[in-house]
C-alpha cells in the first residue's frame, strides 16, 4: 500500500475494491466519465459518501461532468497494489474452502490463491480449481518460500488459533478469518473477520428495523 492509503479512513479503504471493480467494467465498456449518482446506483453507496470518499483520492467531480474514469482507475490500481501479484493461501478445504477455490473470484485482480492446506489425507495431493492441496506439515516452509502474504482461514473454529500461531512465524501480513474464532495475533498481522452467520443476522435485523434506510456507513 502507498502512503496515500494510510491517510484514507478505514471505512473508505474498505469500499475501494467495490469502486474499483465497477470502474473497471465501465472502462472496458468505453465510458470516460461517471457521475456520483451513477456510481451510487451501481455500488449501492449513497452519493454523499461517494463524494466524500473520492475527495480523499484527490478526485473532485465536476458538476455536469462527473469523475474521470481513467484518473480513478489509475489511482485505484496504484493504491490497491493491483500491479503486483499478491499470493494467497487457503487453509481448510471443506465446503466453504472448496467453494472459494472453485469460484476463484480473485483471478482478475492480480490476487491469486496459489495453494491450499488441509489435514485430511484424502484431500492432500488433490487439486481443486487448479489449486494444489498440500499437507499441514509443509505450511510454514511453503508460506515462506512462496512469499505468501495473505491467508484465508476456512477451518473449524477450534483449529484457527493454532494455525494462526504457525502463520505468525512466516511473512504473512493478513488473515481473512471465516471462522467464528476471535484470534490472538501479533501487531504485525491484520485480521479481517467475516462471520457469515453474524452478517446474515445483522442483515435480517436491518431489514426488520430499518426497512427503507440507506446502508449504514
Ligand atoms: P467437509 O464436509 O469437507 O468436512 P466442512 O466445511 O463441513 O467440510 P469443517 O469441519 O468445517 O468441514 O472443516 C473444514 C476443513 O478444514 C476440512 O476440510 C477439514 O479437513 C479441515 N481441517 C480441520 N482441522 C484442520 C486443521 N487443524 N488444519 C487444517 N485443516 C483442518
Amino acid at each position: 500500500m502507498t502512503n496515500e492509503t494510510t491517510k484514507i479512513p478505514q471505512a473508505t479503504a474498505k469500499r475501494l475494491p467495490l469502486y474499483y471493480r465497477f470502474l473497471k467494467n465501465l472502462h472496458s465498456s468505453g465510458k470516460q466519465r461517471v457521475s456520483s449518482a451513477e456510481l451510487s446506483e451501481a455500488v449501492k453507496v449513497d452519493s454523499a459518501t461517494i463524494r466524500r470518499d473520492f475527495s480523499y483520492f484527490g478526485a473532485l467531480g465536476k458538476k455536469g461532468y462527473g469523475y474521470n474514469v481513467n484518473y480513478l482507475l489509475t489511482f485505484f490500481r496504484k493504491t490497491l497494489d493491483q500491479d503486483e501479484l499478491t499470493k494467497v493461501a487457503l487453509v481448510g478445504v471443506g465446503n466453504l474452502g472448496t467453494a472459494f477455490l472453485n469460484y476463484n473470484f480473485l483471478k482478475n485482480n492480480n490476487t491469486k490463491i496459489t495453494c491450499a492446506f488441509d489435514v485430511d489425507s484424502n484431500k492432500v495431493g488433490t487439486s481443486i480449481g487448479e489449486v494444489p492441496v498440500l499437507a499441514m506439515d509443509d505450511l510454514e516452509k511453503y508460506l515462506i518460500e512462496e512469499q505468501i502474504t495473505v491467508i484465508i482461514l476456512t477451518v473449524p473454529a477450534p483449529a484457527a488459533q493454532v494455525i494462526t500461531d504457525r502463520v505468525a512465524k512466516t511473512n504473512v501480513k493478513g488473515i481473512l478469518n471465516f471462522t467464528p474464532a476471535r484470534l490472538s495475533i501479533p501487531s504485525s498481522i491484520r485480521v479481517h473477520h467475516i462471520d457469515l452467520a453474524v452478517e446474515l443476522q445483522s442483515l435480517i435485523y436491518f431489514l426488520k428495523h430499518y426497512p427503507n434506510a440507506e446502508e449504514p456507513e
